[in-house]
């Protein structure tokens, strides 16, 4: 029993997934980065509108932006937004050909014969839940683009269903395909005007059926730039500042114990993406993470406290700091509005799915748009194996995502009628 046509989501993923969308990091000055990401825009424009909706490309933010209207009539039934992203993670995109496994067996797939790419169930344990379904996978050699086109999909089923079925009650629901999620620039150029008056808004990005993230890292990056003095070293005695020195002083007094690969669930770190230096010169990239927002301001201050103490030792202000917040945790929005999570958890149940909320250590468009004035937790998309050749999500899930989301469209009319789910969210 589907919820909506199981054809027309696979032929929509297919379509979607053979086209390159690709984001890239080093053409961050267009918009959007690559152009098979405005072609798919553009083309989601045009399929929103043989629904019958109004939908228009956003060439400032690169979003295809449309309205499935409400047929309420009730001012407290408050319009939100769902967002989707158009553009696959940093794996080879060119030609791909995805790969469809109709009643999947739950046994290992050879994607590749050649390169004897397999897709195992001993591996990747999660597959074998998919038995019976319609299993979609790459050939091997590419992604298949799952992250997010699976949330694209979905959420147009859902657009799709409402359109089709005047009789499902719902206020006005703002859409949004956004490029550039991969690269961190989508979420920053969402113009919150495309969504006027929403009072929050969900993100479809990975994960299984039934989990939701409300809160991820604050994040912020530090640069360390390191001045030293070079001299003929035959003359240097008392003269010469070698800044490899300095910088080593100033790794070396990093929490040995705070990295990425020692800490997990809600801990934070310091990573040093990047060091690099010379007599003259020395550069550091750090990136600082943590959930809690009083132990990520301390991490934020004890960089400025090492490098001010560091600043003292050597003299001269041998050590400049540029410190700059990425991103912050979404539960530093969602906390004042916990109707938004609840919502989507009642909504769940509804469905039949149990609500798994979990911390998610990274961050999504969602923090950007939260941090413009719309709480914007994550939901899931239903994949499995994101980023690389192994990505692979069957019809099935996507046809859940779809009645979820329309469970939630209609389950916000009940609660606004009826009464809201208010209850805090629970305490760190
Ligand atoms: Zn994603």
């Amino acid at each position: 029993m589907s919820f909506t046509d199981l054809d027309y989501l696979e032929q929509e993923f297919i379509h979607f997934a053979k086209e390159n969308t690709r984001s890239d990091a080093n053409q961050a000055e267009q918009v959007p980065t690559t152009p098979g990401q405005k072609k798919m825009a553009l083309e989601l424009v045009d399929l929103l509108k043989s629904y019958g909706l109004r939908a228009h490309y956003n060439p400032a933010s690169g979003f295809c932006i449309s309205k499935v209207p409400g047929n309420v009539d009730n001012p407290k039934v408050t319009p939100f937004g769902i967002v989707a992203h158009v553009d696959t993670a940093d794996f080879s995109a060119v030609n791909i050909q995805p790969q469809v496994h109709r009643n999947y067996d739950g046994q290992k797939i050879v994607l590749n014969e050649q390169e004897q790419i397999v897709l195992d169930p001993a591996e990747f344990p999660a597959l074998k839940q998919l038995q019976g379904q319609t299993l979609i996978t790459g050939s091997g050699t590419t992604l298949l683009g799952v992250d997010d086109k699976a949330g694209v999909v979905g959420l147009l089923g859902a657009i799709k269903y409402l359109v089709e079925h005047p009789e499902v009650k719902h206020g006005d629901i703002y859409i949004g395909f956004g490029p550039d999620e991969e690269i961190g620039l989508g979420g920053t150029r969402f113009d919150p005007n495309d969504f006027p008056d929403a009072e929050f808004a969900y993100t479809l990005d990975n994960g299984q059926p039934g989990e939701l993230q409300y809160e991820t890292f604050n994040a912020s990056e530090a640069k360390i730039h390191i001045r030293g003095t070079l001299v003929h070293p035959g003359n240097a005695y008392g003269l010469m500042v070698d800044a490899t020195k300095l910088m080593t002083d100033f790794l070396s007094q990093l929490p040995a114990d705070q990295s990425p690969e020692q800490t997990k669930d809600k801990e934070g770190f310091y990573m040093v993406v990047s060091a690099s230096s010379n007599v003259d010169h020395a550069d550091v990239d750090l990136i600082i993470r943590d959930f809690d927002w009083d132990k990520f301001t301390a991490r934020e201050q004890f960089i400025k406290d090492l490098v001010a103490k560091l600043n003292q030792k050597y003299g001269e202000d041998r050590f400049s700091l540029q410190l700059d917040r990425t991103y912050l945790n979404i539960a530093n929005f969602v906390r004042k509005l916990p109707y938004v999570v609840n919502l989507a958890m009642d909504a769940y149940k509804k469905v039949g799915l149990t609500p798994q909320p979990k911390p998610f250590r990274g961050g999504t468009d969602g923090n950007f748009i939260s941090e413009k004035g719309i709480p914007t937790p994550n939901l899931f998309n239903g994949g499995g194996n994101y980023h690389g050749r192994y990505e692979y999500i069957t019809v099935e899930q996507m046809d859940k995502l779809a009645e979820t989301l329309v469970r939630i469209a209609h389950e916000h009319v009940l609660q606004s009628e009826n009464g809201r789910n208010e209850t805090p969210l629970p305490a760190d």
